[in-house]
């Protein structure tokens, strides 16, 4: 045996690298093992989301809006900048700074914590030994109190469309484009088609996508849904339901893709093609068969409400576990196992996890939807508000979108907000404050909201709810 510790981590993604980081905290011994190198044959830290998920697509993201910004909007501020140029290995430079300066910032925090680090593969044996395979093929053991699983996931591939990472990629060959492509098809309209097919329409791509379902992001608020998919429509995506992909062909530099919509057939030729149609827990020899550990009919590791698995102090994280793929509750359920294995209370709230696709305007939503709360047969009072009547929405020129809220016909309790709109992500995080102090419709009706801002869309929402709404024609008046 080479060393034990209180806690070994098993993946250093936004899960494991948070759970490290407060286990040690809480003067825990805790070591991390990773298995992605980075181009020195380091420990590449932060997963997924730090290195080909959550920020690089949000530097693209922002990159690209900035560009839309100046060819599309800026003259209408006045401001003429004669006609823009990309310059793609610039913003690919600029992305990949970013990425480098966080992942970097994340080993000096591992460190200055005192989270040994071990370099390579890690797979929990029985009793809380972990079998470490480092890069150069070497195994070694290693024991621990507590074992935590944190390897993420990754894209789930489709037989009809297999993934080169050239013409056909997924989303991280989506994230590096040498160029922008001209007509870019997208398999799957939910969150990273919506993302990545922003970045490449708004720097000039004629963006198609083909969603299998028949109604647009089901698990939104269906108004909101509704809403933003005429905003899309606005924008040029071109977003076709129903869309049941049944062959893809790839020949001189172009991608044929065979779709079916009912009994029609039909065919659309792409120069670049993403596939995007959800992401699979990585599980696969991370654990041996007698560890104890067992998988739910989704291959998801099998966890209760605190992320403890079958097998007795063997904890599992983020993607790999039941719930939404989200880094802010991966990171949230690191921190809960670190301070449950440290004798600390700490439970992760499901019901408030807010969800947010980055596009422009943003969608955002946490709590219950309408469409939920009808069929639980809950009683319900919702009030909307549209950015067009807010005051700064129109100074700065992003009219689309309304928030919703959504309150207890009883008790006032808001149990539901959702947004689609400018700086949805930031407006929908004040409802997750709300939500969790069990704040009433009324509660926020009489806090004053500053002016010119654009919560003022959530004041007037709540104000809404009770059918007195100021800056709006109120439908139900009291
Ligand atoms: P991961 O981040 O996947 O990390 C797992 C780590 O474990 C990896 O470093 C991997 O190398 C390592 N590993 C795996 N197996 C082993 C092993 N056996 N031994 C050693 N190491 C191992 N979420 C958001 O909340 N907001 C966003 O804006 C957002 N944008 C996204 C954009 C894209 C394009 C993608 C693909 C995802 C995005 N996500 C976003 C989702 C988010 O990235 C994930 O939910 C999050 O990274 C999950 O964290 P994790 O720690 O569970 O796993
Ligand atoms: P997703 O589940 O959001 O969307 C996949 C879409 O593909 C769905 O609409 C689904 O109906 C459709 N689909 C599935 N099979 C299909 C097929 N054969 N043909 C056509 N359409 C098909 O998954 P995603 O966009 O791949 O993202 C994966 C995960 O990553 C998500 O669960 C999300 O939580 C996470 N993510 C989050 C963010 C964010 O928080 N902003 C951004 C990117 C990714």
């Amino acid at each position: 045996m080479s060393d034990s510790y209180d806690v070994i981590v098993i993946g250093a993604g936004p899960g494991g690298y948070v759970c490290a980081i407060r286990a040690a905290q809480l003067g825990l011994s805790v070591a991390l093992i990773e298995m992605a190198a980075d181009d020195k044959a380091k420990p590449q830290f932060g997963g997924t989301c730090l290195n080909v998920g959550c920020i690089p697509s949000k530097a693209l993201l922002d990159s690209s809006h900035k560009y839309h910004e100046a060819v599309h909007s800026f003259a209408t501020h006045g401001i003429q900048v004669g006609s823009p140029a990309i310059d793609i290995p610039a913003m690919m430079k600029r992305k990949d700074k970013i990425v480098s300066q966080l992942t970097t910032g994340v080993g000096g925090l591992l460190s200055h914590n005192g989270v040994t680090v071990l370099q390579g593969k890690g797979r929990l044996l029985a009793g809380h030994k972990v079998e470490l395979i480092d890069l150069a093929g070497k195994a070694t053991l290693h024991e621990a109190a507590n074992v935590v699983l944190a390897s993420g996931s990754e894209p789930t591939a489709i037989g009809v469309a297999p993934v080169d990472q050239d013409r056909v990629v997924d989303s991280t060959g989506a994230l590096i484009f040498a160029e922008v492509p001209k007509r870019l098809g997208i398999i799957g309209a939910g969150v990273i088609g919506l993302e990545l097919g922003s970045v490449w329409g708004r720097l000039g791509a004629e963006v198609v996508l083909l969603e299998a379902m028949d109604s647009f992001l089901p698990n939104m608020d269906s108004q909101i849904s509704k809403e933003s998919l005429k905003i899309f429509k606005k924008q040029g995506l071109d977003i076709r339901l129903n869309a049941r992909v049944t062959a893809t062909e790839v020949a001189n530099e172009e991608v044929t893709v065979t779709y079916s919509v009912g009994e029609q057939v039909h065919t659309e030729v792409f120069d670049r093609l993403i596939v995007s149609v959800g992401r699979n827990p990585r599980t696969a020899e991370l654990f041996a068969e007698d560890s104890g550990v067992t998988v739910d009919e989704r291959g998801s590791i099998y966890v209760n409400d605190r992320c403890a698995t079958e097998a007795p102090s063997v904890w599992a994280i983020g993607d790999i576990v039941r719930g939404p793929m989200l880094a802010h509750k991966a990171s949230e359920e690191g921190v809960m196992v670190a301070e449950q294995i440290a004798g600390k209370h700490h439970q992760v709230n499901y019901d408030c996890i807010p969800s947010i696709i980055y596009t422009h305007p943003e969608i955002a939503g946490v709590g219950k939807t309408e469409q939920a709360l009808k069929a639980e047969g809950v009683d319900i009072k919702v009030g909307t508000f549209p950015f067009a009547a807010i005051g700064r929405a129109l100074a700065s020129g992003d009219t689309d979108g309304m928030v919703k809220l959504i309150a207890d016909a009883k008790t006032d309790r808001i149990l539901g907000a959702h947004c689609v709109g400018p700086s949805a992500a930031d407006l929908v995080q004040q409802m997750v404050i709300a939500i969790e102090f069990c704040s009433t419709a009324e509660d926020l009706q009489l806090m004053v909201f500053g002016h010119p801002t654009l919560s003022e869309a959530v004041h007037e929402a709540a104000l809404a709810v009770d059918g007195h709404a100021i800056h709006m024609a109120n439908k139900k008046k009291n």
